[in-house]
């Protein structure tokens, strides 16, 4: 199957209730075992990754030619995403390598900035049949103590920005910030659902999830139930591949790379079809 525009995958889920895991990519191992993790659960899947990610895979144009191979060989409904991209150039170089959809990540500047970076790069990809995400409010990384002001009122999403937001740069899909981070939490999180409602009752696009790993299942249930579409999950499946290769070191030569790398594949596939299975079902 070729691959899919991801507000097409979105919209779907959303109108029946049910959120997309969008997974991070590094490498062809590890787009291999999100690619079967998908396959066996038959359901739709997103590659993803930073200009960072795709970087270390040899470009854009290297990770969509290795994600169009699994998707062709194994049949699945698959978009492949630019995740925070944080330039014009970056939505350009996706675009020209054939990426489905990206995403621009401004919710660093003030909103009337985000608003005309967002719009022009959201014309730029609907001039090529890509989608797009942008973000709104901002999703704390764990790094330097960030963490504690992820649940901060200054960092959330306001809901009536939200809807002008969408409204005036054309966007097809909207990140939330509602209280996760991205990496480990360090503190219990503090997920805002009362705020994602009052988004999701006046916002009708899809609704993206950054920061879902280390998040409770309950509470993904609950806002895959409020609209979240999309959730994105890294940390965890990377930290799932790097504990397979502890594993592998107590008993397994390196010298056999493939034998040694079996213990984290495996481990991987399963932590992809759980979280697909997780995300199948609401509260
Ligand atoms: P986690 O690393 O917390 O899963 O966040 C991933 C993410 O949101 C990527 O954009």
């Amino acid at each position: 199957m070729a691959l899919l525009r991801m507000d097409d995958l979105l919209l779907e889920a959303r109108r029946k209730g049910y959120a997309v895991g969008a997974f991070e990519c590094w490498n062809s191992a590890n787009i291999y075992a999100i690619a079967e993790g998908a396959a066996s659960c038959g359901m739709p899947v997103i590659f993803q990754a930073s200009p960072t990610e795709y970087g270390v895979m040899g470009g854009p144009d290297a990770m969509r030619d290795i994600v169009e191979f699994y998707v062709r060989k194994m049949d699945i409904r698959a978009a492949l995403h630019l995740d925070h991209g944080t330039s014009i150039e970056h939505v350009k170089e996706c675009i020209e390598a054939g990426f489905t959809s990206v995403m621009l990540d401004a919710s660093r500047l003030p909103f009337e900035e985000n608003v005309a970076i967002s719009k022009q790069a959201s014309q730029m990809a609907h001039q090529q049949d890509v989608s797009i995400e942008a973000e709104l409010g901002h999703v704390a990384g764990c790094e330097a103590g960030l963490e504690e002001l992820a649940d901060a009122e200054s960092q959330l999403t306001n809901p009536r920005e939200a809807e002008i937001f969408v409204h005036e740069t054309g966007i097809d899909c909207l990140a939330v910030a509602i209280g996760t981070v991205h990496g480990s939490y360090r503190s219990k999180p503090n997920i805002n659902l009362q705020r994602l409602r009052e988004i999701s009752d006046i916002v009708h696009q899809p609704l993206v999830l950054h920061g879902g790993s280390g998040t409770p299942e309950n509470i993904l249930r609950k806002c895959i139930s409020l609209g979240i579409a999309k959730i994105n999950i890294c940390t965890d499946i990377h930290n799932i591949w790097l504990e397979g290769i502890e594993e592998a070191k107590k008993s397994l030569t390196p010298s056999v790379p493939g034998l040694f790398y079996l213990p984290a594949h495996k481990m991987h596939v399963k932590m992809v079809i759980d979280k697909i299975e997780l995300f199948k079902n609401q509260q």
